[in-house]
């Protein structure tokens, strides 16, 4: 199997070449060349894990050793399908990604192009190449996931950047705990400043000798993987209710939604997609007929999903063109206000407490809901209501209780170093990284 790119002006490559370097040098994004049926037997895979490995077993086999490992050894933890109860929201889905290392559902992406980068690139390293450096600028739930799912991986080092005074408390100590060869740097400056420097850092020939490679969602690496639980939320739910579901996903970059599409081209059934945005209506507004444009970024309590310019359009895009588009994914925007406002309609007629991102596709569904629709609706929970206590305290009035991944970080060795956003300030640490 090969990839190609968005933009049809290079050559296929290979896996490895895709994992490794990310962006296609046309500028485009790797999509799989084709998209093989799902096996047969994927409905009577005994476990999640089991169903992920025949679901990636056309895109993976043959492309990196020891991938089928890579995979279970990534895809370890539970994905529950929660079926609320009571009021608007009574009989909706809930998929639940979050119970990973870092609570987001980036930890099903990371951990598993964590796994397969190692492996692809251990003969350069073997071969005398230097370490592979990941250097990724993070807002919120990619860094701990990416630091989390790349720690210890022999041969490679990751370098995180993030903004200073821009993070939550929670997720500031989940960027900052220590982990074998992650640096994490505190940028004094905004996101926006972080992802320059990471795009700069690329073309500065200071650090032409530094093998260096990103990790965020244009890497296909991170979406494959995230294609296998649609299809196993969808046996779960067609067992319970006998019919195909409708998928409702809080969106930002468009990274979970395109895995989804990647699912149904693969012949997972589906009655429908919405894409779930906040303020960052970009993608919402096109659905309902505008041409899609870059927007300035605005903030909101869901702040993961704050993207003004979605990277995977592109591949949205590629998959299916402007009718197909329209017809198959509606898009939803919910207000800051709303998003707040549906966090505790949710929790006071079900008892559920949901993150803000979340809550953004509770209330996408539960307009879906009042506007008629019949079949089943799955609605993807993206992160942990612990990542946000203080936006779920406000809405719902109840803190949610810490779990132990987070609570163990309190007492865990922490550091960052502290620079200027500069590229001089950076390359230092970049090449103090590769001890
Ligand atoms: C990243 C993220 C999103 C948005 O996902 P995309 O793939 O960028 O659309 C939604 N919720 C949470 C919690 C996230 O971390």
């Amino acid at each position: 199997m090969t990839y190609t790119s968005t933009r049809h002006a290079s050559p296929p490559v290979p896996l490895a070449t895709a994992l490794v370097d990310g962006l296609a040098p046309d500028g485009g994004l790797y999509l799989p060349t084709s998209i093989p049926p799902l096996l047969d037997g994927w409905r009577a895979a005994p476990t999640y894990a089991d169903l992920a490995a025949a679901m990636l077993a056309p895109w993976l086999a043959g492309e990196v050793e020891d991938w089928e490992m890579a995979v279970r050894e990534a895809l370890d933890f539970p994905m529950p399908v929660v079926r609320l109860v009571g009021g608007a929201f009574d009989g909706m889905f809930v998929l639940e990604l979050f119970h990973g290392p870092t609570l987001s559902f980036k930890d099903v992406g990371a951990r598993t192009l964590a796994r397969l980068v190692a492996r692809v690139d251990a003969a350069r390293v073997d071969g005398g190449a230097g370490p592979l450096t990941v250097l990724v600028a993070t807002s919120g739930d990619t860094g701990s996931a990416v630091a989390d799912g790349f720690a210890g991986v022999p041969g490679v080092r990751v370098v995180l950047l993030f903004p200073e005074g821009r993070v939550s408390e929670v997720q500031e100590r989940q960027l900052i705990a220590e982990r074998p060869g992650v640096t994490a740097v505190r940028v004094a400056g905004t996101f926006d400043d972080c992802q320059r420097l990471v795009k700069t850092a690329f073309a500065d020939p200071r650090l032409d000798g530094v093998r260096l490679t990103s990790a965020n969602s244009i890497n296909i690496g991170r979406l494959l993987p995230q294609a296998t639980y649609y299809a196993h939320a969808a046996r779960i739910v067609e067992r319970e209710s006998g019919e195909a579901p409708v998928f409702v996903v809080p969106s930002g970059n468009l990274g979970n939604l395109t895995a989804g599409l990647l699912a149904r081209a693969a012949g997972m059934p589906v009655a429908g997609f919405v894409a779930a945005h906040n303020a960052n209506r970009a993608f919402a507004d096109h659905l309902a007929g505008a041409v899609m444009e870059a927007r300035p970024t605005l903030a909101t309590p869901s702040n993961a999903m704050d993207v003004g310019a979605p990277s995977n359009f592109e591949r949205v895009a590629a998959l299916l063109g402007e009718d197909e588009r329209r017809r198959l994914i509606a898009g939803t925007w919910v207000s800051d206000d709303e998003t707040l406002a549906a966090m505790r309609a949710v929790y006071q007629a079900t008892g559920y407490l949901a993150c803000p991102h979340t809550a953004v596709g509770l209330e996408a569904a539960r307009r879906r809901r009042e506007a008629g629709e019949t079949a089943p609706i799955v609605v993807l929970s993206t992160a942990h209501p612990a990542k946000f206590p203080d936006a779920v305290e406000s809405a719902t009035g109840l803190r949610p209780p810490e779990p132990d991944a987070l609570a163990r970080l309190r007492d865990h060795p922490a550091s960052f170093v502290p620079i200027a956003p500069t590229l001089d300030a950076l390359v230092p640490v970049v090449f103090a990284a590769q001890g």
